[in-house]
């Protein structure tokens, strides 16, 4: 094995102290629920949680997939718990959140994908508070009819993420479970069904991706109409997992945006430490405002 790659110093994030960043955990711990901030051992988590700013995991903590970049456990997973729609729709309010982002494990074990449980927890969230915006990450309904995106689409959140992850040479070894044209057109049929929405994907680099495949990626994701784009940088969240490639440089960040921008993405953002759910809320705010 080669070694790993030094960190930089632009990678370094402060550890979470603030009183705000308590009050997240406090309320999250009430209601019971998952976060990805924590799954993911997310280093925005001192900043994010600080305005109460948390990324909700539904369907539980266990997947069914077993992506190589991904600290999430894979087994079997529980049942659902028809509860969580409602302690997610209160967390929220308790909260005071203007935009949420909610996702989930990936559930290859259910009919639906767990799409029903996605739609139910949208509409309890809209229900207790009507002004926050809901945006969705969604696993890749790969294994479901296409009734499954549907149901979920039909419940209208505000934005439909679904992340690419990585460029496709790389899918074998990243995200083995998955197919990049299938969650290519997934994206595209969220548009179709429902224009108004907007769709958003991201990708992470550092994995061994080149820079054409990544503007590569960028032109597919625009063929299939996707309206926001994020790219963070890998970090590799324990030593089984994939090991990161290089750290790209801020300027190459600041490049790909600007590419981005040029081949019409309506939101980029595209910073080392950029996760698909960083700023969200902030970034929607502008856009819708504009
Ligand atoms: Fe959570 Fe997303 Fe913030 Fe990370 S960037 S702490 S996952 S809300
Ligand atoms: Fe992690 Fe999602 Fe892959 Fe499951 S499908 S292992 S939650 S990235």
């Amino acid at each position: 094995d080669q070694a790993q790659p030094q960190k930089p110093s632009w990678i370094r994030v402060k550890a979470p102290t603030s009183a705000g960043y308590k009050q997240t955990r406090e309320i999250l711990k009430t209601n019971k629920l998952v976060t990805v901030c924590e799954e993911a051992g997310c280093p925005n988590v001192g900043e994010c949680w600080s305005h109460g700013h948390a990324t909700m995991m539904i369907m539980g903590e266990i997947c069914t997939r077993g992506c190589s970049f991904c600290n999430i456990a894979t087994g079997r997973p529980d049942a659902l718990d028809t509860f969580e729609p409602g302690r997610v729709a209160h967390a929220v309010q308790t909260l005071g959140l203007k935009h949420v982002v909610i996702t989930s494990v990936d559930r290859d074990d259910l009919d639906d994908g767990g799409a029903e449980h996605f739609a139910q927890t949208i509409r309890a969230v809209r229900h207790r508070s009507p002004d926050t915006t809901i945006e969705i990450l969604t696993p890749d309904f790969l294994k479901c009819g296409p009734q499954a995106l549907e149901t979920v689409v039909a419940a209208r959140p505000d934005v439909f993420n679904h992340n690419l992850e990585t460029v496709p040479g790389l899918y074998p070894t990243v995200r083995p479970g998955a197919r990049y044209f299938h969650s290519l057109r997934l994206l595209q049929r969220v548009k179709e069904l429902d224009p108004s929405m907007f769709t958003k994907s991201g990708i992470m680099v550092g994995l061994g991706e080149d820079r054409q495949s990544v503007l590569q990626v960028m032109d597919d994701m625009r063929a299939a109409d996707v309206d926001f784009l994020t790219i963070g940088q890998y970090l590799q969240p324990t030593p089984k997992h994939h090991r990161v490639d290089r750290f790209v440089t801020p300027e190459e960040f600041a490049g790909y945006e600007k590419s981005a921008f040029g081949k019409g993405f309506l939101m980029v953002s595209a910073t080392p430490l950029t996760r698909s759910s960083y700023h969200a809320g902030e970034d929607f705010a502008r856009l819708r405002d504009a």
